[in-house]
C-alpha cells in the first residue's frame, strides 16, 4: 500500500475514534494523537529499503529486511507490544513531549497494520507464526479499487454518528 493511502487511512481512523467519543479528551489532545499517529503510520514499512521510510533510514531498513524480510516482524502484534513499551518509556522520560503523542504513535503504528490487512498479501499478526491476516472480501475489492476503502470508512463514520446522535436524542 502506498504512502497516500496509509496517511488517508490513518487520518480517517483518528476521525472515527474521535467521533465514537468513547473517551472524553480535549481537542488539543486529539491534535496530539493525530500528530503522533502521523509520525508512525509509515513506520512498519521500515522493513523495506525501497519504502518511503526505508529510503530515509536505509541502514536500519536493510538490516531489518535482511534478517526478517518485508511484512514480517514489523507487522506483528509482538512488535506492537515492543513499540508500545519503547514509545512509553521514551515519552515519559522526555517530559517535554505531551503524553497523548505517545498514544497517537501507538495508534498510528496499529493503523498501518490494519490498513495492510486490506491488501491481498495481508499481515502476519502472529509472527513468527506465518499466518497471513486479511480483512475478508474487502481486501479483494481494495486490491482493485484502493479508493473504495475511503468511502467505506466515511460510511462507517456516518453510521457511528447516526447511532450516537440517536442515543443523545432518546
Ligand atoms: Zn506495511
Amino acid at each position: 500500500m502506498n504512502i497516500d493511502n496509509h496517511i488517508i487511512f490513518n487520518v480517517i481512523s483518528i476521525f472515527i475514534l474521535r467521533n465514537i467519543n468513547f473517551i472524553s479528551i480535549s481537542y488539543k489532545d486529539w491534535f496530539y494523537i493525530l500528530l503522533g499517529s502521523l509520525l508512525t503510520c509509515m513506520l512498519p514499512d521500515i522493513d523495506h529499503p525501497c519504502s518511503f521510510i526505508g529510503r530515509r533510514f536505509r541502514i536500519i531498513s536493510k538490516f531489518i529486511y535482511n534478517i526478517f524480510g518485508h511484512r514480517k516482524i514489523t507487522h506483528s502484534l509482538l512488535m506492537i507490544l515492543i513499540i508500545n513499551f519503547i514509545f512509553k518509556k521514551l515519552i515519559l522520560n522526555l517530559n517535554l513531549i505531551p503524553y497523548y503523542i505517545y498514544h497517537g504513535m501507538v495508534i498510528g503504528y496499529i493503523n498501518h497494520i490494519i490498513a495492510d490487512m486490506f491488501t491481498v498479501s495481508g499481515v502476519p499478526l502472529l509472527w513468527p507464526i506465518n499466518i497471513k491476516f486479511k480483512i475478508p472480501l474487502l481486501y479483494k475489492i481494495f486490491y482493485k479499487f484502493n479508493i473504495i476503502i475511503i468511502y467505506i470508512l466515511i460510511l462507517l463514520i456516518l453510521i457511528i454518528k447516526f447511532i450516537f446522535l440517536r442515543k443523545n436524542y432518546n
